[in-house]
């Protein structure tokens, strides 16, 4: 087995009748994160040698700053901007010295550009999404309650339904693997056209002869359309 198993989470976000299951469970991963990086466990010899080496995404820094634990923050960033000050000291260092300022140029820019991308909560996140992913193929090919409650689900978002699909391979059998697609197609369509029946509802409901009808449910459709696509919780390492 390539992962860990992550059943019990799978189980309680499937229960919970989201638009994608893996969705809610990485809102959750994130905010774990945000709050690990913001605790005391940054002070943690290993983990503030990981954040002054790798750091984390524009996306990532973004979410940290509005957590506001303006301490923690500033306490995490002075070891972590020293060693940023130091690298690029040293990068400019072989830059100037470099008789091939073409070369040298192009290595620094390469080098910011991964200070910059690094995210240690991002990878963080893809470990976990691809526990989750896997549970999920593992459990439909070895759990017919689980089958039967996908079935009965919403579905998925398009990206984790991708990271699920690319997984399975590692969680079944070719012939199961079949069934599975075709379970999982069928799931898609039916919960597409659903949210594509309620944003035509929603669309109609801005027509004057519309405006006493009730908005059944379709008032934010154009936001779970966008989502079921998009997903949410997403990193941007995810391959
Ligand atoms: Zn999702
Ligand atoms: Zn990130």
């Amino acid at each position: 087995m390539r992962y860990e198993l992550e059943t019990i989470p799978i189980w309680d976000a499937l229960k919970s009748d989201s638009e994608c299951f893996i969705c809610s469970l990485m809102q959750e991963a994130q905010a774990d994160s945000l709050r690990f990086y913001l605790g005391s466990s940054v002070m943690n010899p290993s983990t503030r040698a990981a954040v002054n080496e790798t750091g984390f995404c524009a996306h990532h820094y973004d979410m940290l700053i509005k957590e506001e634990k303006p301490h923690a923050l500033a306490v995490m960033e002075k070891s972590h901007f020293q060693q940023t000050i130091d690298s690029m000291d040293k990068a400019f260092d072989s830059l100037l010295k470099s008789h091939n300022p073409r070369k040298a140029l192009a290595f620094f820019d390469g080098s910011v550009k991964k200070r910059n991308e690094g995210c240690l909560i991002c990878q963080r996140m893809e470990e976990r999404l691809n526990r989750y992913a896997f549970t999920t193929a593992y459990l439909w090919a070895r759990d017919e309650d689980f089958r039967k409650a996908l079935e009965a689900s919403k579905g998925l978002c398009l990206e984790h339904l991708r990271v699920i699909l690319k997984l399975s391979s590692d969680a079944m059998d070719a012939r199961l693997q079949k069934l599975f697609l075709e379970q999982m197609r069928d799931l898609e369509k039916r919960n597409f056209q659903r949210l594509m029946d309620q944003l035509d509802w929603m669309t109609d409901q801005y027509k004057a002869e519309n405006r006493e009808r009730p908005w059944n449910g379709c008032e934010n459709s154009q936001k779970r359309i966008i989502y079921k696509q998009t997903g949410q919780g997403l990193c941007k390492t995810t391959s």
